[in-house]
């Protein structure tokens, strides 16, 4: 079978996707940012045709089970913008569920079960499995979700992405994940740039796994300039072929379909013109274009 990257609209050969943004959300519901939230189809649309305007063509959106996932919704806005979008299952870090959510009672193969049939059945199909570690520990939910998405890989081979609390465990989380048999470039790493040690990255990245930054524009945590000395260190170790970029506009306040900013484009058309001009344009095609087309690929099972 041939490598595919599975959108809503159906699998596509990796090489369509194009300028991808590797991380966002275009629908959110969590108890832990109130007031923050955004499940609006008409504003999810507004916000996704500025991606379109600033010449992105892929949003991979990494919105797991029980925070306002909507697959029916992202179909739509797919189909309203064009945009490929893939679409997630999965299971968020622990934080984000209260203490009576019912999946905090399920059992490891009826979670794998629901992955799979998320992502091999005949609704809208999801094409990434997501799971969040909390900062340098896993808790029970946790592992829970991380042995049901290492089944759902391998009954399926989909990707598995994994949310890393302040960029931390990056090395561990490959090596939990592996012990369960989910190879290294399998798995993609988010919020890297959370810690901006490339040191540390690099010897995760040499590992085999896939390395995202997602934190441009993001001003109170750091500058850009932070990311982009990250990009140039790493490039300089030689991991310019495992870096992935995304925008992660997690909250209502950072839309300007809400009247926050600074907007799902952010990415797209700041932080990419700034980074091919400090950078170069290469370096920008292979995080942008090359490298995604490789890491959300995956030959279905
Ligand atoms: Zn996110």
């Amino acid at each position: 079978m041939p490598l595919v990257v599975r959108t809503v609209r159906g699998d596509v050969e990796p090489s369509e996707l194009g300028p991808t943004d590797a991380h966002e959300h275009l629908f959110f519901v969590t108890p832990i940012q109130p007031g923050d939230e955004f499940a609006d189809l008409d504003k999810a649309i507004e916000e996704a045709q500025t991606l379109v305007a600033a010449g992105g063509r892929t949003l991979v959106d990494w919105t797991p089970l029980g925070l306002g996932r909507d697959p029916e919704g992202l179909l739509r806005v797919s189909e309203a913008t064009g945009l490929h979008v893939v679409a997630a299952t999965g299971v968020h870090r622990d934080a984000h569920y209260l203490a009576d959510d019912p999946l905090r009672s399920i059992a490891v193969d009826a979670l794998a079960d629901r992955f799979v049939s998320d992502v091999s059945g005949s609704g809208v199909r999801s094409g990434v499995v997501k799971i969040g570690a909390s900062y340098h520990r896993l808790q029970p939910l946790e592992r829970t979700a991380f042995a049901a998405a290492a089944e759902a890989h391998r009954r399926t081979g989909v990707p598995v992405c994994v949310h890393t609390e302040h960029g931390t465990m990056g090395l561990r989380i490959v090596e939990h994940l592996g012990g369960l048999g989910v190879p290294p470039d399998s798995i993609v790493l988010a919020h890297l740039d959370r810690n901006p040690d490339a040191g540390e990255h690099a010897e995760t990245g040499n590992a085999g796994a896939w390395l995202q930054l997602d934190g441009p524009g993001r001003t109170k945590y750091w500058p850009d300039s932070t990311i982009l000395q990250l990009i140039a260190d790493l490039a300089e170790r030689g991991l310019a072929g495992r870096l992935l970029l995304g925008g992660d506009t997690g909250r209502s306040s950072t839309m300007r379909a809400y009247g926050g900013g600074p907007g799902l484009d952010y990415v797209f058309a700041r932080f990419k013109p700034r980074l091919e001009r400090e950078l170069g344009e290469e370096l920008s095609r292979r995080i942008f274009v090359e490298n995604p087309a490789r890491a959300f690929a995956f030959e279905p099972r």
